[in-house]
């Protein structure tokens, strides 16, 4: 049978080619011409000087001489052409030099598949493994890579400095469940795009948890450097956006900032370090904060940890106890006391701030919660017995508590039992309890509401203080955060958003309580007092109920 070779080498889809050491061509099939982007006529035909022809064939021929002249055969030789205008494209050979019989290269034969469409899927793949879908940013993996590699460069060269900080969205989970997860994707895209905005192309931005980036800074020299570039993020964040009709008033994130990195040498040190320092940001209050690193924060954490084991373990309300600020009128007089936690352990006074967010995680709060009520009720009862008070009872309540289905029953249930009056009790919430579930924390607050207990929003102005939302709320009261009142005195535009505030809240209809109150020019910033009640330490630290019990005597 005649075989056409001609035809059949034309045919594959895979190259074929031989050449001389001289660069003559000696045949090759219409695969590897075009590959080659050698236009000829006649695929088989031969082409002397065949590297003038294309500079990609003598780009490839150098790189398969190279190679076959150092170990006789190549197989799966990768390499990349650059087909001029044609753009790159990535080919596999397999290849072999073919000696005369004085042992010289008489010619080389190669074999050549395009694998470009493989070699693009591995790029997106490795692309996958080390950048985040959603941002585009670099994955966690990668960020540790390039910490390490910082590290190690500054190892070699010790006058190079580098900063990490860790930045996490409060309340991501919140604005998931509020707004959906596709809102909540763009809000990571956006903080993604401010970040990027806010660093040099140096540094490396990376998404490093569902809520969490990292910023790896490249030269700066001094704290006060950073603190500049912080202060440029949290600036960038704070300003309003809208994405997709819907519009919110700030981003709050909550910073930990680890500055020199001179004592490391592991990325996984660096990344705990900081990550302690972001967990301390976070802890403060409902506002969002910034917490440089030191060495004082490995203890606390160590003692957290400790004290979420005695929580977890002990589960026993001992050592727990109430402090009671007095609220007066802006027109003189005690109207009414918040009751604030405080926890005896191994002989000293643990603040809420402390143990409240650990009580938490820890599901503590739900015991601990109903022991605050009834404590703070037996307490007011026992002062309206004794010393004929007349005083409202403001008792703090975690997002938490709203999340136990009986939470309004057994509320109601204490109410019965101690025969309080519901009138009396005044319930301070935060933002949070409804971004966490509004419908569930709608419910209770109803049902508590309609039985005459009133609702507080506390720290009004912190979070995300979304005004649309505000008049869904249902509550009675607004006390302004203690951060508007400590501006007044030195910034006027706070000065001006306070009035505000206090005016909106009061077209609105709440009763207003300004908390934070230290000084007698926050005072004299509040306007007209008569429409407000205000607490803070200018009137009354929280007092422990003897305290308390020599105001009333004072009173009489
Ligand atoms: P909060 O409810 O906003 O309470 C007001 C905090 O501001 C209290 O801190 C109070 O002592 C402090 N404060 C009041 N006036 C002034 C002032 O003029 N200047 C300054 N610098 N501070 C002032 P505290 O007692 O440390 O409580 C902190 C937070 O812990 C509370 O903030 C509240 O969120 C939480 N908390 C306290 N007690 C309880 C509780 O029984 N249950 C729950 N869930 N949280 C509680
Ligand atoms: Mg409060
Ligand atoms: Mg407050």
């Amino acid at each position: 049978m005649y075989l056409d070779c001609k035809k059949i080498l034309n045919n594959f889809n895979e190259g074929y080619s031989r050449w001389t050491p001289g660069w003559h061509l000696l045949g090759a099939n219409a695969a590897f011409l075009r590959l080659m982007g050698i236009r000829a006529g006649d695929a088989s035909s031969e082409i002397p000087n065949a590297d003038r022809e294309s500079p990609a064939f003598y780009e490839f021929g150098k790189a398969v001489m190279r190679e076959t002249e150092r170990q006789d055969a190549v197989k799966n030789f990768e390499f990349r052409l650059w087909r001029g205008s044609g753009g790159h494209c990535w080919v596999c050979t397999d290849a072999w030099r073919i000696s005369n019989a004085e042992g010289e290269t008489a010619y080389y034969e190669a074999y050549v598949r395009d694998v470009t469409p493989f070699k693009l899927k591995e790029a997106e793949f490795s692309h996958q493994l080390f950048y985040d879908l959603l941002t585009g940013l670099p994955n966690r993996e990668l960020f540790t890579d390039r910490l390490q590699m910082a590290l190690e460069t500054q190892k070699r060269h010790p006058g190079m400095h580098h900063g990490v900080l860790s930045l996490d969205l409060r309340n991501f989970k919140n604005i998931n469940r509020h707004y959906g997860r596709n809102f909540g994707d763009m809000v990571l895209r956006h903080v993604a795009t401010v970040l990027g905005l806010c660093c040099r192309t140096v540094d490396t931005v990376a998404r490093t948890s569902s809520d969490g980036f990292s910023v790896l800074l490249h030269g700066p020299e001094t704290g006060a450097q950073l603190v500049k570039i912080i202060k440029r993020i949290k600036e960038s964040l704070a300003a309003p956006f809208t994405l997709w009709e819907q519009s919110m008033d700030s981003v709050e994130m909550d910073i930990g900032v680890l500055f020199p990195l001179s004592d490391y040498s592991k990325a996984e040190s660096v990344l705990r370090d900081v990550s302690i320092a972001v967990s301390r940001a976070q802890a403060v209050n409902n506002k969002s904060n910034c917490k440089f690193f030191s060495k004082k924060m490995l203890e606390q954490n160590r003692q957290d940890i400790a004290l979420s084991v005695i929580l977890r373990e002990k589960s026993d309300i001992k050592g727990f106890y109430l402090l009671y600020q007095p609220i007066v009128r802006g027109t003189g007089g005690l109207h009414s006391f918040e009751a604030l936690a405080r926890w005896q352990h191994n002989g000293k006074t643990i603040p809420p701030t402390m143990f409240i967010p650990i009580a938490e995680k820890t599901g503590f709060i739900k015991r601990l919660g109903f022991f605050f009520i009834e404590e703070a009720i037996r307490q007011m009862q026992c002062w309206q017995k004794e010393h004929n008070a007349r005083c409202k009872l403001h008792v703090n309540i975690s997002p938490y508590q709203f999340l136990a289905p009986d939470f309004s029953r057994n509320v109601l249930d204490i109410l019965h039992n101690t025969g309080f009056d519901a009138s009396s009790l005044l319930f301070e919430v935060t933002e949070s309890s409804f971004l966490y579930d509004f419908r569930n924390a709608a419910r209770h607050i109803g049902v508590l509401r309609e039985n005459g207990i009133a609702f507080c929003l506390d720290d009004f102005g912190t979070g995300y203080s979304s005004l649309s939302y505000l008049k869904q709320m249902p509550i009675d009261c607004l006390k302004i955060d203690r951060s508007f009142v400590e501006m007044v005195d030195y910034d006027h535009k706070a000065r001006i958003l306070l009035k505000h505030i206090l005016d909106l809240g009061e077209d609105m209809g709440y009763e207003l309580v300004v908390e934070g109150v230290e000084k007698q020019i926050q005072l004299d910033s509040l306007g007209d007092l008569s429409r407000l009640l205000i607490q803070g330490y200018y009137f009354y630290k929280p007092l422990p109920p003897p305290s308390v019990e020599a105001l009333f005597e004072e009173q009489k």
